[in-house]
């Protein structure tokens, strides 16, 4: 079924104003309605772009995974406006989730709890727990005072793509088949949240993300343990836990190798005539400067900061998906904590 693109709002609040410009609200008021409607509406958030329906509707909550052609065996995670909210969403509230409650929310960090009862099967996959979150940007926040339900909201694209971190990116990937889209200008974090299972313990990283296992272990004076490395689900025949889980997860259409010796890589494709992008962190370095004399390269200088990293990251891998390149060859990122979530998407990228 054809339907028209979405209306794209912009919405703005600027610093120092007690509350948004009148424009602002009224497009926060009508995103409400399409919400507590039963529709769907593409949210900027300070990770990644989201994609909200009502978490206790499970005829809204379903059309989400229709839009995103996404597994229903991945669960959703559900954005509050306070902690309050979240703990009416929890059949138990662990100590670890009060900690990050009280001192990382409103934030980019998900917590995983027992389950309430006004949260539908659609959400969880089933499952005895529920995905939390108290996002950071304040008008993701507003918009769920105003609609007055928990919104559950995955990134706003097609299933295992790159996710989108401006409202073009939304339009691009999603454009007819939701129903408005709010535009907050570029996500300022740029990957999605860290995700933590506060059910175990000790608690356990299910996905990396802009907080840091040393930043959780500080905080919650314990160990606290990453999940595995990704296996192919679809290889091993276990169902997923969650889509973030997936082996092969935020690339690309155009092939990403992720490399140790790049250099190497970029000049032996260039030597087979293939047009290579280069995302490296020393674009001054003697190696791409000869190499970029080619035609053939584009080399896209990156951070060098993990944090400004992956506020670039997929923005750059969306903008060089339109270039026409064979490849594109990343500088492998240090073995640390600092750039565990960096890693992890460019892993999931890479594979194939
Ligand atoms: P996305 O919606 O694309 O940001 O991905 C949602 C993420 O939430 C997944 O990668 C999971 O790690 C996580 N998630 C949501 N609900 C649960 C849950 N009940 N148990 C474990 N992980 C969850
Ligand atoms: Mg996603």
């Amino acid at each position: 079924m054809r339907r028209p693109l979405p209306d794209v709002l912009p919405i703005r609040w600027p610093e120092g104003l007690p509350s948004p410009p009148a424009e602002t609200e009224q497009a926060l008021d009508r995103a409400a309605r399409v919400l507590v409607d039963g529709g769907l509406v593409a949210v900027p958030t300070e990770t990644v772009y989201g994609l909200a329906a009502r978490a206790d509707d499970p005829v809204a909550v379903g059309k989400i995974f229709a839009a995103k052609g996404r597994p229903s065996t991945n669960p959703l995670i559900v954005h509050v406006a306070d902690t309050p909210m979240a703990r009416r969403l929890a059949a138990a509230w662990p100590d670890a989730a009060s900690e990050i409650a009280a001192r990382l929310w409103p934030g980019p960090v998900t917590v995983v709890v027992p389950r309430g009862r006004s949260i539908p099967d659609e959400v969880t996959a089933g499952g005895s727990t529920v995905a939390l979150r108290c996002p950071e940007h304040r008008l993701t926040r507003r918009l769920i005072e105003k609609a007055g339900v928990p919104l559950a909201a995955p990134s706003a694209n097609r299933s295992l793509a790159v996710s989108p971190t401006t409202a073009a990116h939304v339009l691009e990937s999603l454009g007819n088949r939701i129903d408005l889209i709010l535009d907050g200008g570029p996500c300022t974090r740029g990957i999605e949240s860290t995700v933590v299972d506060c059910t175990s313990v000790p608690p356990c990283i299910l996905r990396p993300g802009p907080i840091s296992r040393e930043q959780l272990e500080t905080l919650l004076g314990q160990p606290v343990v990453l999940a595995p490395e990704p296996t192919d689900a679809r290889q091993s025949g276990s169902a997923a836990r969650s889509p973030g889980m997936h082996a092969r997860h935020y690339a690309p259409k155009t092939p990403l190798v992720l490399s140790a010796t790049a250099a190497t890589h970029v000049a032996d494709l260039l030597a087979a005539g293939k047009r290579v992008g280069w995302l490296t962190t020393a674009p001054d370095a003697a190696e791409p400067r000869r190499l970029s004399a080619s035609r053939d390269l584009l080399v896209i200088p990156m951070p060098a900061d993990p944090d400004s990293f992956a506020a670039r990251l997929y923005a750059t891998l969306h903008a060089l998906d339109k270039r026409e390149l064979a490849t594109i060859v990343v500088d492998e990122p240090p073995d640390t904590d600092a750039w565990r979530a960096v890693r992890d998407r460019l892993t999931r990228a890479a594979r194939r």
